[in-house]
Parts: C-alpha cells; structure tokens; sequence
C-alpha cells in the first residue's frame, strides 16, 4: 500500500537499488528507469503512469486467454485452501497432478499419454536432456548422447536449455553449450536464403540435419530438438519445405524428435500444439507458458507412448523438481484449459481471429521500411531492411528494431524487437477491433522509425 503513494521515479530508483533484471542492461536501467506494469485487463496493461498499453506479445508469449480472468484467481484460491502444496516426488501424488496428466493425455497427439511436470520451459528441456539420454542407456546404447539442435533457437535460460539454445551471445557468457550438443543452420529464409528460393532454402536447412548426422554417428545422436516456428529467435516461420524433409530424414535413423512447443503449445498457430499444425510426432513435447496463460509457472514435458514404456522400465528416474505437478499450479492450469475449451478460443484462432490477425498485418508489407511480413495463426513477425529486394540491413543493425520498439511502448503497444525483426503474439482473445488497433499502431511506429 505504501509503494503504491510513491512516484514512479522513486519506484524506480528502489527498482535499481534492488533488483536485477533477467535479460535487461542492468546498468542502463538507473538513467532509463524500468516500466512498472500495475495492472492488466483483457489485452491491455496499465503502467504505474496510468498509461493503457496493448500487450501484444501476451506478456512473454504465455497469457493465451488474456488478463483478468477471475475463474483462474479462484481455482488457485479454492486449491490453496485445500492444498496449496504437495510434491510428486518419492511416488506421492496429488488430485491437481492426477486431472492435469489426464486432461494434458486428452489434448496432446494420440501417442502421447504421459506428462513429467516442471516448473518452466527452461526446467523442460533439462528434462528433455536428462530424459533422452536415460532412455537410451536404458536400451543398451549409452553412447548416443549427442544432442543436435539450431543455431538462433531458443529453449530456455538454465545450463541446459541456454546450451539447447544457439544463441550466441548466451552461450558467450558462461561457457556454453556444454559437451554433446550441436546446432545446424536455422531455417530462416529472410536471413540466410540467399538467391534460393524459399523452398529451396527449407530443403538445403534441413538437410544439414542428415549432414550432421552422417558426420557424428548415427550411433551417436540421441536427439534432434527444436521449435515448429522459432519464436525468440524471430518467429522463423520455415518454409513449406522443411517439416517435411526434416520428418523423412529422421525416420532413416533412430533419433528421438523434441519438439520444444513452449511457446507454439496451448493454441498459437491455431491448432492445439505447433506438431498438429505441421503433422509431426514427437517422442518429447516440452510445454509450459500457455499451459496456465501464464497465470502461475508451470510446465510438463509430455512423453509418447515409446519413451514412456522405455522410463517405466528403467528403474529410478534421479530427477525433478520440488515443484513438479504444484497443486495451485496445475488447479489453474486445469482451468485455464477448461476455458480454451468451453469458449472454443484455439477454433476461433483458427478460423476468425488468426486469419483476420494475419490478414491485417501482411498490410504492413507495403510499408517502405518492411521486406517481409509473415506469421501462422496468433504469431507473427515483420522484417526492417534498407532494401525489400536485396533484404539487406541498414548498418547498424538492431538500432532501427530498437527504436521500432521504443517507439511502440510509448505509443501503446507492446511489440518486440529481435535485432531488426519486429515480432507479435497477443493473448488469443483479442478482438477484431484490437487487433485494427494494433496494426494501426504499429504503421505509425514504422512510419516514426523511418
Ligand atoms: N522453450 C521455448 C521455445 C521458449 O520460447 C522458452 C521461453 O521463452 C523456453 C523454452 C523457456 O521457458 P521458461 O522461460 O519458462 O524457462
């Protein structure tokens, strides 16, 4: 109560004093001074001016059924008060944990009917890595242990994710990726396409996954990872080509697929999870974000029928977390899902919402500064370049993304900038007029960058 008498100045300077920011140049934040978001309703924030500001990014690509959603406030409320927490580990359970692994075997592809919960994306792919290379000792091959995932994916900020990961500047600081994980090429045409085609491109990126193969050892490759669309790298949007060729090259060999649906799960490409949208089948699905609209930290890997059987035989599984399957957390994420159900949201995504989104924003393609715009159902993404035909950069790049973006917070918006690619992913429910609100604001912010 007595913070909320301060100014936002003397917030800040208290911010700085105290507090370290995950992703942030914590020392540009004392002239800066940090955003305090209050309060959020529906789409839209309040910051401690009373500024209203379009979230359109549903805060880290998590709050799928948007803000304010008082049956979520409740269920965490009517479970604290029954149990508010319980572990899984040492073979206990809990109600929540029994419902949520339930209903996550109902939603998630057919084959796939067991759930190892966490509390994060990052804590997911830990698993992932625990997990695949457990599974194959457990089957008499220990030596495949190489992990191969893409340079510019993101798969979370803890040792493992940030090495699953192949974003340079992570993996800079810290020594990173740790031993027995490579990255191929990413399938990002805008960028790296050269004079092929897109098609061409999509085909050539995903045969550096059979190249890296060829080059390891088919004996020696536990696992290929990666995201349907990649997100923070840019929402990398790969071309018709590649799903397909990266499917036919790993039913050559005896590689486990991960597919990372932490941000693409719960909805975002209008499907129910990004491997729906692409026809894939995993053996691991790392989820969290969307799973609870990012009302509380929850996460789960979701295991298919062949791994599971593999785990159930192989005796102790010498991992997890002290908030594996938290009773609040899974009671509202069990609610969360009841309302992406009950009000068909990912139908509309599919059908209503995300055609008009994408409808709206490709308009932006005709602006002097935008290469390329594209984007599947709720995500989408545009590119800044000096030149739509060369789709060159100007040349310091990053600066005209950076000021994109500044320029869209202080207008209302909240869109995000990687480099010089703009990126979008507003909570599902955003309406028509909401989203004409977005677009709208992001021309002008175009037109303020130029
Ligand atoms: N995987 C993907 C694809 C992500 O986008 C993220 C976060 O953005 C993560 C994993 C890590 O999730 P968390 O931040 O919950 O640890």
């Amino acid at each position: 109560m007595q913070q909320s008498g301060q100014s936002t100045a003397q917030k800040q300077e208290k911010n700085h004093s105290h507090h370290l920011h995950p992703f942030s140049d914590n020392g540009a934040l004392k002239e800066e001074g940090a955003r305090i978001i209050e309060s959020a309703q529906g789409v839209y924030l309040y910051d401690s001016d009373g500024n209203q500001i379009l979230d359109g990014m549903a805060g880290l690509w998590c709050v799928n059924i948007g803000y304010g959603r008082q049956e979520l406030v409740e269920a965490a409320c009517h479970q604290m008060k029954e149990l508010p927490y319980y572990n899984t580990f040492f073979k206990t359970t809990h109600n929540p944990a029994i419902q949520l692994a339930e209903k996550l075997a109902e939603i998630t592809p057919e084959h796939m009917n067991h759930v190892f919960f966490t509390g994060s994306g990052s804590e997911c792919n830990d698993t992932v890595l625990r997990m695949v290379r457990h599974y194959w000792a457990t089957k008499d091959q220990p030596a495949k242990q190489v992990i191969i995932s893409r340079e510019n994916a993101y798969h979370g900020s803890t040792v493992a994710g940030a090495s699953l990961g192949g974003m340079k500047p992570m993996h800079k600081q810290g020594g990173l990726p740790i031993p027995g994980i490579v990255h191929i090429q990413q399938p990002y045409w805008f960028g790296e396409g050269g004079d092929l085609s897109p098609e061409a491109f999509g085909l050539k990126a995903a045969q550096a996954l059979d190249e890296k193969i060829l080059e390891l050892g088919e004996d020696k490759v536990a696992a290929f990872i990666a995201e349907p669309i990649q997100g923070a790298g840019g929402v990398i949007v790969p071309p018709s080509t590649y799903w397909p060729e990266i499917k036919r090259i790993l039913n050559k060999y005896d590689i486990l697929l991960v597919v990372d649906e932490v941000i693409c799960g719960f909805g975002r490409t209008g499907e129910w999870f990004g491997s729906d949208y692409y026809g894939l089948k995993p053996d691991l699905m790392p989820m969290a974000k969307g799973m609870s609209s990012g009302y509380l930290p929850i996460g789960g890997v979701m295991v298919s029928d062949r791994v599971a059987s593999v785990v159930q035989a192989g005796g102790d599984f010498n991992h997890g977390f002290t908030y594996s399957g938290h009773p609040t957390a899974a009671a509202v994420a069990l609610e969360n899902i009841k309302i992406l159900q009950n009000e068909n949201i990912i139908e509309k995504a599919k059908t209503e919402t995300g055609p008009y989104l994408q409808k709206r924003w490709a308009e932006l393609a005709d602006h002097p500064l935008v290469g390329e715009t594209r984007g599947v159902g709720m995500v989408a993404a545009l590119e800044i370049t000096n030149n739509k035909e060369a789709r060159t950069r100007f040349d310091d790049e990053g600066t005209a993304g950076t000021i994109c973006r500044d320029f869209c917070f202080k207008n209302g918006l909240v869109m995000r900038a990687v480099g010089d690619t703009m990126i979008i992913s507003p909570p599902l429910i955003i309406s028509h007029a909401e989203i004409d609100e977005l677009v709208t604001k992001a021309q002008k912010c175009l037109d303020l960058t130029m």
